[in-house]
């Protein structure tokens, strides 16, 4: 019998999720299909025949139109193809995700979750429909992030979940408001495998959702746990460390003197990428950010004073947001821009599905403050598709 197809989708978007789950099934598993990959926008494989088959899809939230239309035409087209899907949007909205018309949703962390489902799917021991996997189980350590079939090294992800609670962002829940952080000997041990794949490669990119809380589980920065991080990367050869900026930026109450001596040295990249979301202390207040204005602007002077861009998050249309509230942001983003000649990156608020806020409304932004905005914009101040977000949450309605 001839070994079923498991034919992976592989857009840009999915190559680091696809790369994790890849990475961390065993190679006697993956040996057991006929394995293909489906890149980007080629003609879908041609070895799609009539055995029995598998098609693996990874996606968020802004491409779910363009998965349902592709995933509607290959039902019709070859109805005898199973299908199965992961990443953040069917995580974080598996219900409308198993809608669209997969077989299967598999909800969670996927790196052992995957490799299960396989297994069983193997054996037709897997029912249809959704399944979550266990939350912030997986050992980060246990797995190396990457996988040499998405043909793409991404960066290294040092650290997955959040334990503070912003109401806009669905990282805490998704991680069962856990942090875990990969080992140093496992981040070694990615490096040299990026290294032998790409000897000729310079610059490391790390993943966190607060960079510069590296090995802390206080609430604050553990300077040892960074320094030892810093050390690390550098006696491996890293000859560019990218850390603090995309996709690891930092938290204002992260950014001390004391964090600024110690990474400077070490860090090549020239901007750090920092969310501060708000300029008024009641907007903060509600978005649960845990920090106040006076610390965004002590961390932005930091960034400046030791020689870096602060590229700054700020979001705009939030739940319940007064037109005053509107004002006091641009206001404090002219003052930043000002002074310390910030980068501003504009959102406007999205209900993300599993967030504390994923059933409120954007607030309509007052056109006084759009002018504004796009004036910051036109002067090269600002950046950001805000603008392409207002009234996304509708168009998500529409999808659910
Ligand atoms: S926005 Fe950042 S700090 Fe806030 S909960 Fe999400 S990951 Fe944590």
């Amino acid at each position: 019998m001839p070994a079923p197809n498991l034919i992976i989708r592989i857009q840009n978007y999915n190559r680091v999720s696809l790369g994790a789950i890849l990475g961390a099934a065993p190679k006697n598993l993956l040996q057991k299909f006929n394995l293909i990959t489906w890149v980007s926008t080629d003609e879908e494989p041609i070895e799609l025949g009539h055995e029995r088959t598998l098609l693996v899809y990874s996606f968020m939230l802004p491409h779910t139109t363009e998965v349902a239309n592709e995933l509607k035409s290959i039902k019709h087209r070859y109805p005898f193809c199973e299908t199965v899907c992961g990443g953040a949007q069917p995580t974080s909205a598996p219900k409308v995700t198993l809608e669209l018309g997969f077989d299967y949703v598999l909800a969670g962390e996927g790196e052992v979750f995957f490799s299960e489902f396989l297994e069983k799917w193997l054996e037709n021991a897997f029912e249809k429909g959704i399944h979550h996997a266990p939350k912030a189980k997986v050992n980060l350590d246990l797995f190396p992030g990457f996988s040499t079939i998405t043909e793409y090294l991404p960066p290294i992800e040092i650290s997955r979940g959040c334990r503070c609670g912003c109401m806009f962002c669905g990282v805490p829940r998704l991680n069962a408001a856990t942090v875990r952080h990969r080992s140093l000997d496992a981040i070694t041990s990615i490096v040299k495998e990026y290294f032998k794949l790409k000897p000729g490669r310079k610059r490391i990119k790390f993943l966190a959702p607060n960079a510069f809380a590296y090995g802390s589980f206080s609430g604050k920065p553990d300077l040892n746990a960074l320094y030892d991080l810093l050390e690390t990367l550098k006696r491996a050869g890293v000859p560019e460390i990218n850390l603090g900026s995309f996709p690891s930026e930092v938290r204002p109450d992260y950014v001390t003197r004391e964090v600024m001596e110690l990474v400077t040295p070490y860090l090549s990249n020239k901007t750090i990428v920092m969310g501060v979301q708000s300029g008024s202390n009641k907007m903060l207040a509600k978005m649960n950010r845990g920090h106040t204005v006076a610390q965004a602007i002590n961390a932005i002077s930091l960034v400046r004073e030791f020689g870096f861009l602060p590229h700054i998050d700020f979001i705009v249309g939030n739940p319940d947001e007064t037109q005053e509230e509107q004002i006091e942001l641009v206001d404090f983003m002219e003052q930043m821009i000002n002074e310390f000649d910030i980068k501003v990156h504009m959102h406007t608020f999205t209900p993300l599905p599993s967030t504390p806020w994923e059933n409120k409304l954007q607030s309509p932004i007052d056109e006084s403050v759009k002018k504004r905005i796009r004036t910051l914009q036109a002067a090269g101040k600002l950046d950001g598709w805000w603008e392409n977000h207002i009234g996304y949450f509708r168009t998500n309605q529409e999808t659910k």
